[in-house]
């Protein structure tokens, strides 16, 4: 797949090379009289070490984040792949995927990486949805899904939680000339789960014309025994798609890397609509490095698990409820309009997740370090008095 160099003449590549050199003579000097001149942006210095996000002006709980960072393996994974940042990243792809099965107990063959698994879910909806085959969601749920099902020319199913903020799996599965049902377990953003009987149930009622895509992004979170991943049911149901992410407790989600585990013949379907290479050498290198860093993920979880209990019990003293999480954030409801609160807060660089129009009341926050979460709670009891 080289694709450099054909129609670059040795005299343009000599221009381009008097170009840069050029630039490089003009740059400013520190300290120098010289105005800038337009060239290269400068490149941020590197970070020194991983570790815990440093609290800065912005305390970010928008985005369901891991706020203590990447494996320091992966870290050191993407300095050692600098070098062979000129090929293509082929083998390490090869090799994630291999790493990735071997993990979950199935060939190679049934492993598909994605772009995050965003780019799994556009896969999907471009492979199983299209007119007159719906894609058929939660309200609310993550909402990506229901972009790329229009974007197919599909209608949009939304079938509301249940009172409980289950799935209303029965419902879902009966909804006619559906080309794909979404089940996001745990469910953004009500951090709450379908417990696994019901998933078992569903999976065994659904058409085998219709897919089923279990997103599992916050699968490492959840702790109910009443929750389980539908993983090891792959086999029993061709239909069965399951979506993760190295952007939850990887703390990767700048780096850009999910994965589709299915049948082999699905996951055929879901590749053919795929761009070839859509994930960059750093990643893969780093994402390999984090599975082999199972100490780093049970350090994210339980400080997880215990900040969110910190965070629960002011809100307790706060008179305030929330419903029970299997993740790293937290849907809190007001009993008022989030709008006005989320936008008060933000006035005091403190960033909460989006409104979710079918849950106006409900505020998103995700749980942050410790100190963030110091920063959250002083700023809304302040917004909230
Ligand atoms: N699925 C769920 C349930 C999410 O909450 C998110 C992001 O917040 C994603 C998928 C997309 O994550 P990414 O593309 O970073 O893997």
């Amino acid at each position: 797949m080289e694709t450099m160099s054909r129609g670059l003449s040795r005299r343009s590549f000599a221009r381009i090379l008097g170009t840069g050199l050029a630039t490089a003579a003009l740059a400013p000097t520190v300290g120098g009289a010289q105005e800038a001149q337009p060239g290269p942006r400068p490149v941020p210095a590197p970070v020194p070490a991983p570790g815990a996000m440093p609290v800065d002006d912005l305390v970010r709980l928008s985005a369901n984040e891991n706020p203590y960072g990447p494996s320091p393996a992966a870290f050191a994974a993407i300095q050692g792949a600098f070098g062979r940042a000129c090929r293509y990243p082929d083998d390490e792809l090869e090799a994630l995927s291999e790493e990735i099965a071997r993990s979950h107990g199935v060939n190679r063959n049934q492993v598909l990486l994605g772009a995050g698994s965003s780019e799994i879910l556009k896969l999907a909806a471009a492979a199983f949805t299209a007119p007159g085959r719906a894609v058929v969601v939660a309200e609310p749920t993550f909402e990506a899904i229901l972009r790329y099902a229009t974007t197919a020319g599909a209608e949009t199913v939304k079938v509301p939680l249940t009172a409980d903020h289950r799935h209303d799996l029965t419902k879902m599965a009966a909804v006619r000339k559906a080309g794909l049902v979404y089940v996001c377990n745990p469910n953004n953003p009500t951090a709450s789960i379908t417990p696994k009987g019901e998933v078992r149930a569903f999976l065994k009622a659904l058409p085998p014309t219709t897919a089923a895509l279990v997103d599992e992004a916050y699968f490492h979170y959840a702790e109910s025994p009443d929750y389980e991943t539908v993983l090891p049911l792959i086999a029993e149901h061709p239909n069965l798609i399951v979506a993760r992410t190295f952007s939850k407790i990887h703390g990767m989600a700048g780096l850009r890397c999910g994965y589709a585990v299915a049948l082999k013949e699905t996951v055929e379907r879901l590749k053919a609509h795929q761009a070839y290479d859509s994930l960059n050498l750093m990643v893969l290198v780093a994402a390999r490095a984090s599975l082999g860093d199972a100490a780093h993920l049970e350090q994210s979880r339980l400080k997880n698990r215990d900040v969110r209990g910190r965070v629960c019990s002011a809100l307790d003293g706060m008179g305030l409820r929330y419903i029970p999480s299997s993740a790293n954030f937290l849907m809190i409801d007001l009993r008022r309009e989030v709008k006005p609160v989320r936008e008060a807060l933000r006035a005091q660089k403190v960033d909460v997740g989006r409104v979710f129009p079918s849950m106006p009341n409900h505020l998103r926050v995700t749980v942050g370090t410790a100190e963030q979460m110091e920063r959250f709670l002083a700023a809304f009891k302040q917004v909230m008095a």
